[in-house]
């Protein structure tokens, strides 16, 4: 039996939906759609400081006036912490305690002719310094030959990172006590079974990461496809505070001003002019599986 394609769309809610979005929802819902695969969504609010009241249920709302139809359960990361707690236990000796703040790490890189860029210098490694707090918890990564993580984009092609110089031992829990993106997105993809994941080129760079997570906590890697990122004129990424094209407030035209335009930023061609939500999506699904399923022989 061959195993079913399952994906998801993983907004944090920080603010409703919009272009950028959008965009990520749509890809990621025509690649399922496309492999007649499952679609999920799961809120991703473990960042107190960013969520905003609301975002939630108005994103949701979003994906249901655009026709986008989600199978199971919506979940919440933030009522999912047992396990990311578990997952933080089984990484035993991976994982160090360390108590530096963001500005220590920056002066020590600077007193070692580094750059300031918050790669983290390997303070607490091998311990926490004498009467000090531990404040986060860091994974290692690997040094030398064993940090150089490869991976294939199914769109962008071969990935290379080395996760020693260019991202350092990274933060699973921070010192603000909420659980860090990394650990929380490995955990999740795999506790719900998704084996594929098209989601913005802005998080291309997390992908090792990812995967190396993975492979520590024996789980296994799906599928990656990133989708160009929208940005602004000046080109800065837009944001759900500084992007919002309040595209579903019922005053505007959701295929003209949303949907069709989100697909043209997708490089799909959507000709008969539809205004039929069904049609608008089959028609999608179609140009997606001729834009995006036979990329596979270009790299
Ligand atoms: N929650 C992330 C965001 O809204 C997306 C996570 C992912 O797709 O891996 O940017």
């Amino acid at each position: 039996m061959s195993v079913i394609y399952r994906g998801r769309f993983a907004p944090s809610p920080t603010g409703p939906l919009h272009f950028g979005s959008l965009v990520a929802a749509m890809a990621s819902y025509l690649d399922a759609k496309a492999h007649r695969g499952e679609w999920l969504l799961r809120i991703e609010d473990l960042d107190f400081d960013r969520n905003v009241r609301g975002a939630d249920e108005e994103i949701i709302a979003s994906l249901q006036r655009c026709g986008m139809q989600w199978d199971g359960d919506i979940t919440w990361q933030s009522q999912r912490t047992t396990l990311y707690q578990e997952a933080l236990d089984k990484l035993g000796d991976h994982v160090f305690a360390c108590s530096c703040s963001r500005k220590e790490i920056a002066d020590s890189r600077l007193r070692a002719g580094l750059e300031d860029n918050q790669i983290y210098p390997g303070t607490c490694r091998s311990g926490i310094q004498n009467g000090k707090a531990a404040r986060s918890f860091r994974l290692r990564v690997p040094d030398g030959e064993a940090a150089q993580f490869h991976f294939k984009d199914r769109l962008l092609g071969k990935q290379d990172q080395d996760l020693s110089s260019k991202v350092g031992d990274f933060v699973l829990k921070r010192a603000d006590g909420f659980w860090a993106y990394q650990l929380a997105v490995v955990v999740d993809d795999a506790a719900q079974g998704i084996n594929a994941i098209v989601r913005g080129a802005d998080l291309l760079d997390s992908s090792a990461r990812q995967i190396y997570l993975q492979q520590l906590l024996q789980l296994p890697t799906p599928s990656y496809l990133h989708v160009p990122v929208v940005v602004n004129q000046t080109g800065e990424k837009l944001s759900k505070q500084t992007g919002a094209l309040a595209f579903d407030k019922g005053d505007n035209d959701l295929m003209k001003d949303a949907l069709l335009p989100a697909a043209e930023f997708l490089g799909l061609q959507i000709t008969s002019g539809t205004h039929d939500l069904p049609t608008f999506w089959q028609e999608a699904t179609l140009a997606w599986s001729l834009q995006y399923l036979s990329v596979g022989h270009r790299h």
